[in-house]
C-alpha cells in the first residue's frame, strides 16, 4: 500500500505492472492487482495478499489513464494503479474502500444477480418480480433486484419484450421474468463483446458515423420515433433516469397474463 501524497485523507494503491498482467513485481510500498471482479456496478480490486477494495463508480467515478511518468496525484484522486507504461486514477467514486472479506460478503448480499456472471442466480430476480408491485422499469435499475443493467439497456429490453414501464413486476409471469433474463444476458454479453451498446439487428458492420450508429443501435432510447413502429416515443422520469417507451409497442398492462 502506498499513500498517496497528494492527498493524505486518501490512500492510493500502486501495484507494479498492468492491468491484466499477473507478473507483477511488488517493492516494498506497492501491492500487487491480482484481478479485478465486477457484479454489476460493483467493483472488487483483489490485491495480493488479499486486500480488496471495493469501487462503485457511480455517475460521476471515472479512471483517468496517464502515460508513465504519470503526474503526481490530484487531490481528488482516490486510487492510483501503476503499471510499467500506464497508470490508472480514479476520481468521483461513490464508494472506494478497503473492505475485508465480511464486508464484502455483506455488499454481495444485499445485490442482485448480476446477468453477466456465470453462475449468476436468476431464481433470485424471479422471485423477486413475482411479488413487487413496483414498476418494472424502476426495478430493472434497483441493484438490490439485478444488477448491472443501467438505463439503455432497461429501454430496450422492455421494448423487446413488449413491456410497458410502469406495468406492476408483480403483473408480469414466470414466462416473461425468465426472457426477460435471457434477453439481458445475451444483450449484455453482446454488449461487452462488441465494446458498445447495440440492441438492434442488422448492425453487424459498424455505420460509418458515430451519430448514425447512435441512431440504429438502439429501438426507442434517444430516439424520437420508435424503430420498431415509428409511432411517437414517449419520456418520462422513472427512479431519477429518463425513461423511453413506445406505448404503442408497449402498452400498460394491469395484470398478469395467463
Ligand atoms: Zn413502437
Amino acid at each position: 500500500l502506498h499513500v498517496c501524497t497528494a492527498n493524505p485523507a486518501t490512500t492510493s494503491f500502486s501495484p507494479q505492472g498492468k492491468f491484466e498482467s499477473a507478473e507483477l513485481v511488488a517493492p516494498s510500498a506497492r501491492i500487487k492487482l491480482a484481478r479485478i471482479e465486477a457484479y454489476g456496478k460493483h467493483l472488487f480490486y483483489v490485491f495480493a495478499r488479499g486486500r480488496t477494495v471495493h469501487v462503485h463508480l457511480g455517475l460521476f467515478g471515472r479512471f483517468k489513464k496517464h502515460k508513465n511518468p504519470a503526474p503526481s496525484p490530484r487531490e481528488t484522486t482516490r486510487m492510483r494503479l501503476e503499471g510499467d507504461k500506464v497508470t490508472f486514477d480514479l476520481s468521483g467514486p461513490t464508494a472506494c474502500a478497503l473492505v475485508t472479506p465480511k464486508e464484502k460478503a455483506a455488499i454481495l448480499a444485499r445485490i442482485g444477480p448480476d446477468p453477466l456472471r456465470a453462475g449468476a442466480d436468476p431464481e433470485a430476480f424471479y422471485a423477486h418480480v413475482a411479488k413487487s408491485k413496483m414498476p418494472i422499469g424502476a426495478a430493472l435499475l434497483d441493484q438490490s433486484v439485478i444488477s448491472g443493467v443501467g438505463n439503455v439497456y432497461r429501454a430496450e429490453v422492455l421494448h423487446l419484450l413488449t413491456l410497458h414501464p410502469s406495468m406492476a413486476c408483480n403483473a408480469m409471469n414466470r414466462a416473461e421474468a425468465e426472457a426477460m433474463w435471457h434477453l439481458l444476458v445475451g444483450l449484455l454479453k453482446r454488449g461487452v463483446k462488441e465494446k458498445r451498446i447495440v440492441t438492434t439487428q442488422g448492425l453487424d458492420v459498424a455505420p460509418k458515423s458515430k451519430r448514425l450508429l447512435r441512431k440504429e443501435s438502439t429501438h426507442v432510447y434517444g430516439q424520437s420515433a420508435c424503430r420498431s413502429c415509428g409511432g411517437d416515443v414517449q419520456r418520462f422520469v422513472q427512479r431519477a433516469r429518463t425513461a423511453w417507451v413506445c406505448p404503442n409497442c408497449q402498452p400498460f398492462r394491469a395484470r398478469r397474463e395467463p
